[in-house]
């Protein structure tokens, strides 16, 4: 069985182990202290606003938000398999609506389908997806445990970041998939979905390291997103911090809950 020594150096993390001390699978190990290079700092907000807003009939959406809360896992999945509240229903090839154990303790939440997710209607199964797989494995975490979600269920074109009423038609489906997994504590990886669960412009930089709760009081902590550390590896070190906060967190809640 692979050690947690070996998911870090998968993530390419270097491990420097002590030779002065027997070997135990799982330990934690010291993280090597490579300087990461400087991150920009980006107060963009969470959802790209160059695009007009389309005005959405409030009441409509109001009751679509409230029709959702209501559903089961059937409805609420065939409702996204089929859903056209947003224009992005028009240039996807099918919604993404999640993955996982529905009964699961963690809950993983990113962003929004790209195009391998659209192609084959599961998310993170790209590049970023396997890198959310390996640092999922560092915790002691398989795919499968966890439900994995994003904050919109169709593919933006090109990537581009997902636009406030695209968002806020989108987003009823992810909360009620929270209320019924209800998960100890949420994974929120990178900006846009930590901005925009936490309703903030605040830079990552600043939300990750903390203990976070949603407007319903459910924990999350926020790291980077694995496409980010992909194209910034430096950063991998202080995401493997964030994930061992969470660890600590989900450990501290479990025996707080008794679980
Ligand atoms: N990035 C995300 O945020 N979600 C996915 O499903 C894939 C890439």
């Amino acid at each position: 069985m692979p050690s947690r020594a070996n998911y870090l150096r998968a993530l390419e993390i270097d491990v420097w182990e002590r030779r002065d001390l027997p070997k135990t699978a799982g330990d934690s190990p010291a993280i090597a202290l490579k300087q990461a290079p400087p991150q920009a700092s980006r107060t963009k907000p969470a959802v790209a606003s160059s695009a007009p807003e389309i005005e959405l009939d409030v009441h409509a959406y109001a009751a679509a938000a409230a029709a959702t809360a209501a559903m089961d896992w059937d409805t609420l999945e065939k409702t996204v398999q089929s859903c056209t509240r947003c224009p992005l229903h028009a240039t996807r090839t099918q919604a993404v609506f999640g993955v996982g154990n529905r009964m699961a303790q963690w809950m993983v939440i990113g962003e929004a389908p790209g195009a391998d997710e659209d192609r084959q209607g599961e998310p993170f199964v790209g590049r970023a997806g396997q890198l959310l797989n390996t640092m999922l494995n560092a915790m002691g975490l398989a795919r499968e445990q966890v439900f994995i979600a994003n904050i919109l269920k169709s593919r933006p074109p090109g990537n581009r970041d997902p636009r406030p009423e695209e968002v806020r038609a989108c987003i009823p489906y992810l909360y009620r998939q929270i209320e019924l997994v209800n998960p100890l504590l949420i994974l929120c990886v990178g900006r846009i979905a930590a901005q925009t669960l936490l309703e903030t412009a605040t830079t990552i930089g600043k939300l990750r390291g903390k203990l976070h709760h949603l407007a319903s009081g459910r924990p999350m902590i926020v790291t980077y997103h694995p496409a980010y550390l992909l194209r910034s590896p430096g950063e991998k070190r202080k995401s493997w911090a964030d994930l061992l906060m969470a660890l600590q967190t989900f450990e501290r809640l479990s025996q707080s809950q008794g679980t």
